[in-house]
């Protein structure tokens, strides 16, 4: 069962930070891939702008290099990756200024679809959608895609997608979250909707809790100045750990389309209930032996900024009135995991007697490490002595189900980007979506701010701060454990 290749017609793309981090790390890397695969016609044409001083054959150079590093498919042949190199033009140019707009509107073809990657800052949204608009470039086929953070708040992500409208529909725009592209993310909707055996229970009467954990070991890195002004509340929770709530609560779509979807996303995140600080604990990592804490991270020994959310969420509907949805997202943890759980609740009555024990179904979709799903069952622990249940796993890791071809599954950058040439919307943000998850979060912020909270430290290496386990113990619940 090799995975399905629809080839695309040839496209123009250019990619606005063409030079940066993202782009070496991530987007040529997913466009190679797509090549390889025969996604992408021979003729398509990458074009990098940036500030760098480069020429064409300098940016190949610059490409090649990011391949070697960042290409983690090694069965390409050197004719492909010549060919995909040889499609690659460079052009510099200030998001800014003037110079280098000609020429990249001179390179463009008629009658493709143009896709406008802005891998930039935030800042220069703006002034690109300007200078495509003036140039001539922002007509009916052209599309922008653009990255996270989009704003930093509802007031200035408003003032975004204001930018943005004047200049482009929001049919073009494509607001991009790498965590929609992921492949289990999506089976979640097949999960979902395409099994009668989920569904009749997905709601407060058989859920008793979902838990969704996105947890990295790694601190904040290089990103430091960008992090200590966004903390994980703004560049984890609003954004990915929303998607996948919206995901998981949302109503069945009438269809599988991007209006469709997107409409039934939007109605959770507006049913969420105001979070009070006694449902929230915020946390900041400590130094341990061999690496430095938050304060050394970002060089700020003042800093207040949380590397660590956890919190309860509730949603006013009636499919999940009674039911939390416990989040939690941090850095320098014990373990990189994420995963989705969806605990059931334990059946209305033993026929086994106390002494069986308490056992639930849990529902695990793995997001990373080995993507997968996983449903606990209970069962009878084999052999004599009477009737004991256990609960055991059944286990589907996509490499284990589905083979050699699993690896083949691209990853979320390569269906993204693929989407966007497409025209498929439907992994996407929509504005007003973006604007609802920022009204649920702002508060949340503000009241951090007006009362000048500190975060709780807690130990690198664990699982977040003693407060957080106590958000569920007071519940009477707790976190699944933080492991691969
Ligand atoms: P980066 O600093 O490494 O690269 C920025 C790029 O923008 C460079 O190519 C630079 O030449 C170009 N640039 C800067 N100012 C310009 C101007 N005035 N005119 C034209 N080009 C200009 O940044 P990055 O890490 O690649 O991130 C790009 C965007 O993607 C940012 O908004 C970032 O928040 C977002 N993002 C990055 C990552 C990541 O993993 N790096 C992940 C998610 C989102």
């Amino acid at each position: 069962m090799a995975s399905r290749v629809i080839p695309v017609d040839p496209f123009d793309l250019v990619i606005f930070g063409g030079t940066g981090d993202l782009a070496r790390r991530k987007i040529l890397p997913a466009l190679f891939r797509r090549y390889c695969a025969g996604q992408m016609q021979p003729g398509t044409r990458l074009i990098g702008a940036a500030r760098a001083e480069l020429t064409d054959a300098s940016y190949r150079d610059f490409v090649a290099a990011a391949l070697d590093e960042f290409d983690i498919v090694h069965n390409h042949t050197d004719e492909q990756r010549s060919a995909f190199l040889a499609d690659l033009h460079y052009v510099r140019l200030d998001a800014t200024g003037e110079d280098g707009w000609e020429r990249l509107a001179g390179l463009m073809s008629r009658d493709r679809i143009k896709a406008y990657y802005f891998s930039v800052g935030p800042s220069l949204f703006g002034p690109l959608a300007e200078r495509l608009h003036r140039h001539g470039m922002a007509d009916a086929g052209a599309r922008i895609v653009v990255e996270k953070p989009f704003g930093r708040d509802l007031e200035t992500a408003r003032d975004l997608n204001r930018t943005l409208a004047q200049h482009f529909d929001e049919s073009q725009i494509y607001r991009i979250d790498h965590y929609l592209g992921k492949e289990t993310v999506q089976n979640l909707m097949a999960i979902r909707f395409g099994n009668m055996l989920f569904e009749p229970l997905w709601n407060s009467q058989y859920v008793d809790h979902i838990q969704i954990t996105v947890a990295e070991t790694v601190g904040v890195g290089g990103r430091g100045d960008y992090y200590d002004r966004a903390g994980a509340m703004r560049d984890m929770v609003q954004n990915h750990l929303m998607q996948l709530l919206c995901l998981i609560a949302m109503e069945p779509p009438a269809k599988f389309d991007p209006a469709a979807v997107r409409d039934e996303k939007l109605k959770v995140i507006r049913a969420l209930d105001p979070v009070s600080p006694a449902e929230i604990v915020r946390g900041q990592y400590l130094a341990d032996a061999d690496k430095p804490g938050y304060h050394e991270h970002v060089e700020n020994p003042a800093s207040t900024t949380e590397s660590f959310v956890a919190l309860r969420a509730q949603i006013s509907n009636w499919r999940w009135a009674g039911t939390p949805f416990y989040l939690r997202t941090g850095k320098r943890l014990r373990a990189r995991t994420s995963e989705i759980a969806v605990v059931f609740k334990e059946a209305p009555h033993s026929i086994f007697g106390a002494e069986a024990g308490r056992h639930r179904n849990i529902l695990t979709i793995r997001l990373q490490p080995n993507e997968g799903i996983n449903l606990d069952v209970t069962i009878k622990e084999p052999g004599p002595g009477g009737m004991r249940l256990i609960d055991v796993p059944l286990d589907m890791t996509f490499t284990e189900a589905l083979g050699p071809d699993a690896e083949d599954v691209p990853d979320a950058y390569e269906r993204l980007i693929m989407d966007v040439i497409r025209g498929n919307q439907t992994l996407f943000m929509r504005g007003d979506e973006v604007e609802a998850a920022w009204a649920w979060t702002d508060p949340i912020i503000a009241a951090w701010d007006a009362d000048e909270a500190e975060p709780v430290p807690y130990d690198s290496g664990s699982a977040g701060p003693e407060e957080a386990l106590a958000l569920m113990h007071r519940d009477g619940r707790r976190w699944r454990e933080i492991r691969v």
